[in-house]
């Protein structure tokens, strides 16, 4: 796979976290992961052109690549550390997967459509990203596993889903885009058992968060 990442794309991406530098990302574990994610491998085709535009694509079951800014402001709100161990919901094509395990986290992640979930494990792991990758419902995390440093949300949804709230470490955060057509992404701090800090940072849109699992 190696030889799949060219000159020609590093040259690409590191414009783009230039791009993403002037759109105030500053978290310089976030730029360097981002610098180094192929992200051309994680489209459907291998549009080299669209790769490392800063703009969402369109994937497998209708569903998108988030923009890279998108994944570069949740992660770097996720005030992300060495060894967290983070829940993601809604891998997709599992690019942002990809930039938190650069970023040195033990990833879990968890996608409700078994044709992407096929997919994008398939991919992550042959180049190398070795994450816990679970076809299941978001909606009930993933309790074997818990509790989270922190636990990221890639898809919009309508309420804060409260088995993760619980699934969360004092003093862990959760970022989730909060919301219907559009939303609000959010940052939720556990400050105590119950005790949940929320800040609202600004409008984004993003695929609904569903319900169950379709085979
Ligand atoms: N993190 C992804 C973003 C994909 S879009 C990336 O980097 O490409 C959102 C994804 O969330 C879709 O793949 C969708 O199928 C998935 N999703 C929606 N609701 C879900 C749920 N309840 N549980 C798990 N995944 C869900």
């Amino acid at each position: 796979m190696i030889q799949m990442d060219s000159f020609r794309h590093k040259g690409m991406r590191q414009r783009l976290v230039q791009e993403l530098r002037r759109k105030k990302i500053t978290d310089t574990n976030v730029l360097n992961a981002i610098g180094r994610v192929p992200r051309h491998l994680f489209l459907e085709s291998s549009f080299v052109s669209f790769a490392y535009q800063d703009k969402a694509f369109p994937i497998a079951a209708g569903q998108t690549i988030s923009q890279p800014y998108t994944v570069a402001l949740q992660s770097q709100l996720l005030n992300i550390q060495a060894e967290d161990k983070v829940l993601e919901v809604g891998t997709g094509s599992g690019y942002q997967a990809a930039v938190l395990i650069e970023m040195g986290v033990k990833l879990f992640s968890i996608e409700r459509q078994k044709e992407l979930y096929l997919r994008s494990t398939k991919l992550l792991k042959s180049i190398g990203y070795n994450g816990r990758y679970f076809l299941g419902d978001g909606y009930e995390g993933l309790p074997t596993f818990a509790p989270f440093d922190k636990v990221i949300i890639t898809a919009g949804a309508p309420f804060i889903p409260k088995s993760l709230l619980l699934q969360l470490k004092i003093g862990g955060i959760m970022v989730i885009p909060l919301g219907d057509k559009k939303q609000v992404m959010t940052r939720i701090t556990r400050m105590a058992e119950d005790d949940f800090k929320q800040e609202q940072l600004g409008e984004c849109a993003f695929v609904p968060m569903l319900k169950g699992v379709v085979n």
